[in-house]
């Protein structure tokens, strides 16, 4: 594995000015980390630049499922449910720890949208469309069945329920792990570096300025393509390059709230209707429960995307609504998140009807810019783009391009052959770590989150001085992610790195001042700075509690 750090910034800086790219990529969410995978795997000279941290856009904001999108079936979007369905498995195969399977139970009641009948065809349908074989594939459960495996479910109105597969992953980790293994195959990419401008000759753009947020400095990166990433921004761009026409995007919010798993004990992830016909996720997750999704046109700042008091009431009447012995209130919530749908706009249609199809947009100028799509689809979207480069354009003059496909290429952190052998491994940190105290949920956290990477962190664990074992694991965690990670603010660490701002905020509560002090004593920073991110930090902490 390259080392991909923050320590290295100013090498990899010159390497973006002394270099003209095949192509350079504008956003570092997972559509960007994707295209630049599959173009560098293919041999091409690969630039990549990220405004914030990697993956603060929507990426880091989803429901953070692999899933075919069942609700797309609704939709009679056959042909979407076809490919992200198929896509799943891809996507487990290529890092098993991170994308691992999670049951789910969409319960049938009494009055609800999907009859019996409906649901049983509609979940088949799913199943022959996304390519579900064996045990994964459907099970119609009568209503005894299901209050047995799901007892919270209100037995008035239960009729029965669908189960099915899924998979569950950290949205934040998927994409920090595409990005490293991009890097293995030679891409550059930076984070903190904001395009501002593009570069053109005879008409045709042939690079971008750039600035870098941590010291307010400019630079130009050259290349013969420029693919515009940006999910929500993606106008922004488009406007810059004066070629904002046609189609555009429409944005919509998605809010998550997070609770205590305790207060809310749902044993399998669930997905249910709520009255105005929407349907909700609730996903049980280690400590916490978490509920999704709000969809609401958004039009306000992108860069301060809020969950207002009615968001999150929304969400608990929909919960309280369902589970009639639950009774959540706000003073309940933990943590929270909100993200933006970059989706193409269709005059007419409302948000939830809106496409979640993926679209590219060719300027005169030649830029690309592609948004919409899905997580989950993300291998897709970066091969048609990639693809329509190298087979529609690239008389990159006698260049010849290597034949790859990124189902092959397993991500960073995984040689696992299938979960068999992730659980195997989860059981082989656990007897190392158990002397320290620690459990087999904290072997869980490290496996699913670091994989094999997790040797590596547990090697530097034996060198640390520390007498507090969580504080002791939790400082090696952050030397990996500085030298491997490209971590340097603390969220980058406590929310995309670690997930730990959403699934174990008190972790965060516990470990944030030492944690700071050595980021501050890796970093070089001094009093001043140390203290402008203690407050950063101290106010993201209660700004996801605050409505
Ligand atoms: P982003 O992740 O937003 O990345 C764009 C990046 O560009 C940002 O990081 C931004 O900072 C950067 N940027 C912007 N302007 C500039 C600039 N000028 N210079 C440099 N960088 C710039 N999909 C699924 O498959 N499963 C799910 O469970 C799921 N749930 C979802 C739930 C919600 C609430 C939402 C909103 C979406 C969900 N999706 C899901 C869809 C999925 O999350 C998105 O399709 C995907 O994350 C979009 O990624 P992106 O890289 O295109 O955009």
């Amino acid at each position: 594995m390259n080392r991909f750090s923050v320590l290295d910034r100013s090498l990899i800086k010159n390497r973006l000015t002394d270099t003209t790219f095949d192509i350079l990529i504008i956003g570092g969410g997972i559509t960007g980390a994707g295209i630049a995978l599959d173009a560098s795997s293919k041999g091409m000279r690969v630039a990549l630049v990220e405004k914030n941290d990697f993956a603060s856009g929507t990426s880091g904001k989803s429901t953070k499922l692999i899933h075919g999108g069942l609700r797309y079936l609704k939709q009679f979007n056959f042909l979407l449910v076809r490919e992200v369905g198929r896509e799943r498995e891809i996507v487990h195969n290529l890092a098993p720890h991170l994308v691992v399977p999670e049951k789910m139970l969409l319960p049938l009641l009494k009055d609800g949208t999907y009859g019996k009948f409906m649901s049983s065809i509609g979940l088949k349908m799913y199943d022959v469309l996304a390519g579900v074989r064996g045990d994964d594939q459907r099970k119609m459960l009568n209503k005894k069945q299901t209050l047995e495996i799901e007892p919270l479910l209100p037995k008035d109105i239960l009729r029965g329920a669908g189960y099915y597969a899924e998979y569950r992953t950290d949205d934040a980790r998927l994409t920090i792990e595409v990005l490293k293994t991009a890097c293995n195959y030679d891409a550059t990419a930076i984070n903190y570096c904001k395009a501002t401008d593009f570069i053109y000759e005879d008409g045709k753009v042939i690079g971008a300025k750039v600035v870098d947020l941590i010291n307010a400095i400019g630079f130009d990166i050259k290349a013969k393509y420029v693919i515009n990433a940006t999910g929500p921004w993606v106008d922004e761009l488009r406007e810059v390059d004066h070629s904002k026409k046609g189609k555009q995007l429409h944005l919509t919010k998605g809010v998550h709230l997070v609770f205590p798993h305790h207060k809310l004990p749902v044993r399998h992830s669930i997905y249910f209707d709520v009255p105005d016909g929407r349907m909700i996720f609730a996903i049980p997750r280690g400590q916490i429960t978490y509920v999704g999704t709000t969809d609401t046109d958004f039009k306000e700042d992108k860069c301060d995307i809020k969950v207002t008091k009615s968001d999150a009431g929304y969400l608990i009447d929909a919960i309280n609504n369902m589970f009639h012995s639950i009774q959540l209130t706000i003073e309940d919530i933990q943590s929270s998140w909100a993200g933006l749908r970059p989706l193409i706009h269709k005059e007419g249609k409302s948000a939830s009807e809106l496409s979640r199809n993926d679209e590219i947009f060719e300027s005169e100028s030649g830029l690309l810019s592609i948004a919409g799509g899905k997580l989950t689809g993300y291998r897709k979207m970066a091969q048609r783009i990639v693809d329509l480069i190298l087979i529609k354009k690239m008389n990159i003059r006698g260049k010849r391009f290597i034949k790859t496909n990124t189902k092959n290429i397993t991500l960073n952190g995984s040689s696992f052959k299938n979960y068999k052998e992730v659980k195997k491994y989860c059981e082989q940190i656990f007897e190392q770590i158990k002397s320290h105290g620690f459990t087999r949920k904290n072997a869980e956290y490290l496996v699913h989150n670091y994989g094999q990477q997790t040797d590596i962190i547990l090697n530097k664990y034996q060198e640390i001085k520390e007498n507090n074992p969580e504080l002791r694991l939790a400082k090696s965690e952050l030397w990996f992610c500085i030298q491997y990670e490209m971590v340097y603010l603390p969220l980058d660490f406590f929310e995309r790195r670690t997930g730990r701002l959403f699934f174990n905020i008190e972790s965060v509560r516990r470990l944030k001042y030492p944690i700071l002090k050595e980021l501050a004593l890796a970093l070089n920073w001094d009093n001043k700075e140390l203290e402008n991110q203690k407050s950063i930090l101290d106010k993201t902490i209660s700004n996801v509690v605050s409505f």
